[in-house]
């Protein structure tokens, strides 16, 4: 059950760790986040299965990471420095600016219909390389990974022997000097994106297109982000980015409302033409102006005819900082519980849950208790599985509520019976609360049990 409010979501990924203003001590530096103890593990699974799911488990994809800091050229030639734009308007009697395409002809701020015309707005941040700073020597935050992908296409392809169909996935840092950063980590100025960049055969773009839109969206149920919480949005013609053929937005119900979370896009050869020295050989059916810094031909030669050809590129591209939004909203939930009480409980997949397991001593004072809960802890850390934590609380059914609150599927809770008895400690699961009494020698199999992703 989603949560009712951003406001609920930000005040558990504060309050636990989550997700923290960036800067915050300063006042805060707007449309900026910083990814706390639970965030960052949180985030680094989400990426691990879309790694999982895009590179290792296939054998038609490589992985690439390409530098975030972009030469000029780059983002030249793929267009972003021509239309990578918002359209602006100022109000002229309070001085806020806005998108003309989010508001009417009023102002969100003070009401006053005062507003400028629309100007074009170039989201891209750059930077200044190099010792002298005379504006003569800059590079680009790049604003997508994709680029990395592109410019790097001859290199991965001479080193790999790949031939289409087969994609290059990155993930990393994207940066946009967004106009109206708001909702959280929705609209950021600093984002990660999860890339993949599938090369096809011009014919069979459009069936690839098709087969990814099924794959990213059973990708997204199996991280907790069901069918039924997410739409289809086929983007119209007239609104399509200027490299794209068409394009299926993934739009996720957030709190604050219906919003894209995926775009899944059919490039065409845009850009491997736009890169690519002496394009107008190359029979495109892309319109790119003619390149003369590029020193590569990104395509491929047939090698029976020594014909060129340039693939087309299916891009299904995701948002990290968008898809932890979504997975905490569709986890979370306030139950009710039979003795009238109440839990915040976060159903996480479990190979996404930020802790797998916490261990916990009865009693935090004595030594033999410490002693083999500290064991256990080490002995399920050598696992691999992910964090284990050694909660050195004290308080049991604390400690069960506030693991409830961060997703943990289950504690493991060390007593005088472990020691005196059998060698068994007891398991309490997170989304039942059910208790059962294993024995510390079957915990690894009971617990690889209870983690194993799907
Ligand atoms: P929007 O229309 O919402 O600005 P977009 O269509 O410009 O998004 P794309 O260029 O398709 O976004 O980027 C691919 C993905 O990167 C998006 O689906 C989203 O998940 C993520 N993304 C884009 N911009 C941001 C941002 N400012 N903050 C966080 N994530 C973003």
């Amino acid at each position: 059950m989603p949560a009712k409010s951003m406001d609920e979501l930000v005040s558990l990924c504060k309050r636990r760790g989550f997700v923290f203003p960036s800067s915050d001590i300063y006042g805060g530096l707007q449309g900026l986040y910083d990814y706390g103890p639970l965030g960052v593990e949180l985030k680094n699974n989400l990426k691990a299965a879309w790694w999982r799911a895009m590179v290792h488990d296939r054998d038609d994809v490589e992985g690439l990471d390409a530098a975030l800091l972009t030469h000029r050229q780059v983002l030249r030639h793929s267009g972003h420095e021509q239309t990578f734009t918002d359209p602006l308007v100022d109000c002229r009697q309070c001085k806020s600016r806005w998108r003309a395409d989010q508001i009417g002809d009023a102002c969100p701020a003070c009401g006053a219909k005062d507003l400028t015309e629309p100007r074009p707005f170039n989201l891209m941040f750059r930077t200044n390389v190099g010792p002298v700073d005379d504006g003569s020597a800059f590079a680009y935050l790049r604003p997508e990974t994709a680029q990395g992908i592109f410019t790097n296409f001859k290199n991965v392809v001479d080193a790999t022997a790949r031939r289409p169909p087969f994609g290059i996935a990155q993930i990393g840092k994207a940066f946009r000097n967004e106009i109206t950063p708001r909702n959280f980590v929705f609209r950021t100025r600093e984002f990660e994106q999860m890339e993949l960049e599938f090369f096809v055969a011009p014919g069979e773009d459009e069936a690839w297109h098709r087969r990814w839109l099924e794959a990213r969206l059973d990708w997204w149920e199996a991280q907790g982000v069901p069918r039924s919480a997410l739409s289809v949005y086929e983007v119209p013609a007239d609104e399509l980015a200027h490299y794209a053929k068409a394009t299926f937005d993934l739009m996720y119900r957030y709190p604050h409302g219906v919003e894209e979370l995926e775009g899944i896009a059919n490039r065409t050869d845009f850009d491997l033409g736009a890169h690519s020295k002496n394009a107008a050989d190359l029979n495109l059916t892309a319109e790119v102006t003619e390149n003369t810094e590029s020193t590569a031909r990104l395509a491929i030669q047939d090698t029976a005819t020594g014909e060129w050809r340039v693939p087309f590129v299916i891009e299904p591209s995701a948002g990290v900082d968008r898809g932890l939004l979504a997975i905490i909203n569709e986890a979370f939930e306030q139950e009710q519980l039979p003795n009238g009480s109440q839990r915040t409980v976060l159903r996480l997949k479990p190979h996404l849950a930020p802790i797998k397991a916490a261990v916990l001593p009865l009693k935090r004072n004595h030594e033999g208790i410490v002693a083999k809960a500290r064991a256990i802890k080490r002995q399920l850390q050598g696992l691999g599985l992910g964090r284990i934590l050694y909660e050195h609380t004290g308080n049991i059914g604390k400690g069960y509520r506030r693991h409830d609150e961060v997703g943990t599927p289950m504690c493991v809770t060390v007593d005088f019976q472990t020691l005196e008895g059998d060698d068994t400690v007891t398991v309490r699961d997170r989304d039942s609360m059910a208790q059962v009494r294993v024995p510390v020698q079957a915990l690894e199999s009971h617990m690889r049990g209870a983690l194993a992703e799907g």
